[in-house]
């Protein structure tokens, strides 16, 4: 709590704080000079030069460019610090049911090179991931960058992810995958492929991560953040405070199998699921009955982009559905934001989105709502899961061990 004007202060719990909490205020531009660091860590001068000398030596703060600011202290004006993106690199990659993406980005998600290709994840994951590390080996070519530079890799999976341990549960759209040791084979393709060292792998429901990634590029002081892509599948991102909610088993945001009483079969073998009645793959299958060539969300969305009359209505009906749904979600959890994104975001989709959503739920829940549309678009994902890399290696907890193990 603030009183009487005084800052709260930050501490690691139980004592002061640390070289980590210092990064975290430098990186979050709480808090960018020695002075403003003082300040809002009660620490002294020294001291907080003692652990900036620390992430100096380790390459992880630079001096800003922008030049001295006026210190909060008085006195002569400061030096800004910057958190250095360039010192490594982190990779990542997203896949989708037929195709995926992968990049190498700096550690604020700048993309250095990317590559998007056909690789169908049906076929497992032992062949799926050992592409990727194929692909991650080439992409870091491009770059010109080592191998050894890479501090560490994030994948967004399309199905429900266990984070602890890295695993997909029950995915309804990775058959081959329940249960598979994904960190491990990604890890040992990338090795593979590069011969650097073993790095972290983190791995996150693909919804999720274009939740993080929208959330702090275009929304970042929206407190109540939630995504819903709508691809061959259906799948929601909620982004809490900043951070990722994912219910107590991954769970959380999988609305696709919210049961809307139809009797369509859908793919988790359950009836009448939203998906089954108003995902890409649904809308696709309606318009093939129809004698409309299309397999799949992606198709949707060409033919979305063309202006197909038959597409645009089925879009339009299947929005009304997911809008439905919607007005629960967005009753329970009173967004700030809701982003539509995946292949049948478009005006169409949008448009039934928002006739259902404003007739079903409550004025107050939707007064202050924006319901928009992706900002990062296909890349949404891979900058989500670059940024959750970074976030975790550089969290103030870990800071201190890693700072060992780098002899400084
Ligand atoms: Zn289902």
């Amino acid at each position: 709590m603030r009183m009487n004007g005084s800052p709260e202060r930050v501490r690691r719990a139980g004592g002061q704080a640390g070289a980590g909490e210092l990064l975290e205020l430098v990186r979050s531009g709480r808090a960018v000079t020695r002075g403003a660091l003082q300040q809002a860590t009660g620490l002294s001068r020294a001291t907080v030069g003692q652990r900036l000398d620390r992430l100096f030596r380790a390459g992880w703060l630079r001096e800003g460019a922008g030049g001295p600011v006026d210190s909060p202290l008085g006195g002569r004006p400061s030096i800004t610090l910057e958190f250095d993106d360039a010192h490594c690199v982190v990779l990542a990659a997203d896949l989708d049911t037929r195709h995926a993406r992968a990049a190498v980005l700096t550690l604020t998600g700048e993309i250095l090179a990317e590559h998007a290709g056909p690789l169908v994840v049906g076929e497992g994951p032992e062949v799926v991931l050992a592409e990727l590390g194929r692909w991650f080996g080439e992409l870091l070519e491009k770059t010109g960058r080592p191998a050894a530079d890479v501090c560490g890799i994030g994948l967004a999976a399309p199905g429900p992810v266990d984070t602890g341990t890295g695993r997909v549960v029950q995915p309804p759209m990775m058959p081959g995958w329940d249960g598979y040791d994904i960190t491990g084979r990604l890890c040992r393709a990338f090795t593979e492929h590069t011969g650097a060292p073993a790095v972290p792998v983190l791995v996150d429901n693909d919804a999720n991560l274009m939740a993080y990634g929208e959330q702090r590029a275009g929304h970042p002081d929206c407190a109540a953040f939630v995504l819903v892509k709508v691809s061959t599948g259906i799948g929601a991102g909620v982004v809490v405070d900043g951070a990722i909610y994912r219910g107590i088993d991954g769970g959380a945001g999988d609305i696709g199998h919210i049961r809307v009483g139809a009797d369509a079969l859908c793919r988790c073998g359950s009836y009448g699921c939203l998906a089954a009645v108003a995902s890409g793959g649904a809308v696709a299958r309606r318009l093939a009955e129809s004698g409309v060539p299309a397999a799949s969300g992606a198709d949707v969305r060409d033919l979305l982009a063309a202006g197909h009359p038959q597409a645009a209505a089925l879009a339009r009906e299947a929005g009304r559905r997911v809008g439905d749904v919607l007005a629960t979600v967005v009753t329970l959890l009173n967004p700030g934001v809701l982003m539509i994104a995946g292949d049948l975001a478009g005006t169409p989709f949008l448009t039934g989105v928002r006739e259902l959503l404003y007739q079903r739920a409550l004025p107050r829940s939707t007064a202050h709502l924006d319901v928009v549309t992706s900002r990062l678009g296909e890349r949404a994902a891979l900058i989500g899961a670059g940024a959750l890399v970074v976030d975790h290696l550089y969290a103030p907890e870990r800071v201190e061990e890693r700072l060992r193990a780098l002899g400084v």
